[in-house]
């Protein structure tokens, strides 16, 4: 375990590499243990000792010091947390383990290069105290660099009643979207770690915003259902829809629940959703730039009037999409 604790503030914490502290105890364990009398060979094996720990104390001081720094301190349910790995050579394969989940970290460019990993507290997570971890992978093992217990703060979302039709209702009672809905979660899986966005994201397309992330939803009062995993964005039928940022069109077809779906990896564990078009404007395989035509407003699916569902997930959870709006990542 990297093990000294440099300085300290509310944001950042430094670390030194001193995994080299094995190295150190390999040395003297070769050496012999019951010497009474040093002759030659024991001043050189006490010099090459000496040197080993003066370059231990150099390197450490000098070259490795990682800092690691999380965006917010005490993150909400549906926030998108960022932690940001500085001095780490790139060579370097670190992930954190949070909530019995793996988050790589990935190499950033802007606007200095340094590693960072994303993870996305899910809108149903209890507020608490979680140990987050953060680990090296070496050439024969992993080894655990870091911890820190996280607080997830508590917030409250509203809850909303839905009115659907009994032909709507049966599609969810009787689980009619359950094979649609593990491809999507299947496809989330799939880490790609080129960012193809930069900077915030743009509302995808113009309308009222009808629905809010995170709301606890009942049908008809008597059905509950998920909370809410996105943004809905009301718009009359056909209005466009474009891509918040660049990403890679990953499926595009029509599904039962979430009617004609966009989903667009966006790299680094970051994926948006488009639900309930009118009609579906890419392919799978595409490269989405920024502003880019993905497809038109509808009612598509389990929709009770003409709205764009706009969903973002980081490695695997759904989060605030208003928070990309204004959030640099
Ligand atoms: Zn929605």
């Amino acid at each position: 375990m990297k093990n000294l604790s440099i300085e300290y503030n509310d944001l950042y914490f430094v670390i030194a590499s001193l995994g080299r502290s094995n190295l150190i105890k390999d040395f003297f364990t070769r050496s012999p243990r019951s010497q009474t009398k040093l002759g030659p060979r024991d001043d050189r094996r006490i010099i090459r000792a000496i040197s080993v720990l003066l370059f231990c104390a150099y390197s450490s001081s000098a070259q490795e010091i990682w800092t690691i720094k999380f965006d917010p301190k005490e993150p909400a349910p549906g926030q998108t947390l960022k932690i940001e790995l500085k001095n780490a050579p790139e060579r370097a394969t670190v992930f954190a383990r949070f909530k019995n989940k793996t988050y790589p970290f990935y190499t950033v460019k802007q606007p200095s290069p340094h590693k960072r990993a994303l993870v996305g507290i899910a809108g149903d997570c209890p507020a608490g105290q979680y140990p987050l971890e953060i680990y090296q992978r070496g050439w024969l093992r992993k080894r655990k660099i870091w911890q820190k217990e996280i607080v997830v703060i508590a917030k409250e979302f509203p809850k909303e009643v839905i009115e659907l039709k009994k032909d709507k209702t049966s599609l969810i009672e009787e689980k009619k979207g359950a094979s649609d809905t593990a491809k999507i979660r299947q496809r989330l899986k799939k880490l790609t770690s080129e960012q193809l966005w930069q900077g915030v994201f743009d509302i995808p397309t113009q309308g009222r915003q009808t629905s809010i992330y995170g709301i606890r939803r009942v049908i008809n009062n008597d059905i509950p259902w998920n909370f809410h995993k996105g943004l809905d964005l009301g718009a009359p039928e056909g209005t466009p829809a474009y891509a918040p940022g660049g990403g890679h069109v990953v499926l595009a077809e029509p599904l039962t629940l979430q009617g004609n779906c966009v989903l667009l990896d966006h790299g680094q564990g970051v994926y948006s959703i488009y639900m309930h078009l009118s009609e579906i404007g890419v392919r799978p395989g595409q490269l989405l730039k920024k502003g880019e035509f993905l497809g038109k407003v509808g009612s598509t699916g389990i929709a009770t009037a003409a709205h764009l569902h706009w969903g973002i997930y980081v490695n695997g959870d759904a989060v605030d999409p208003a928070e990309w709006l204004t959030r640099k990542f």
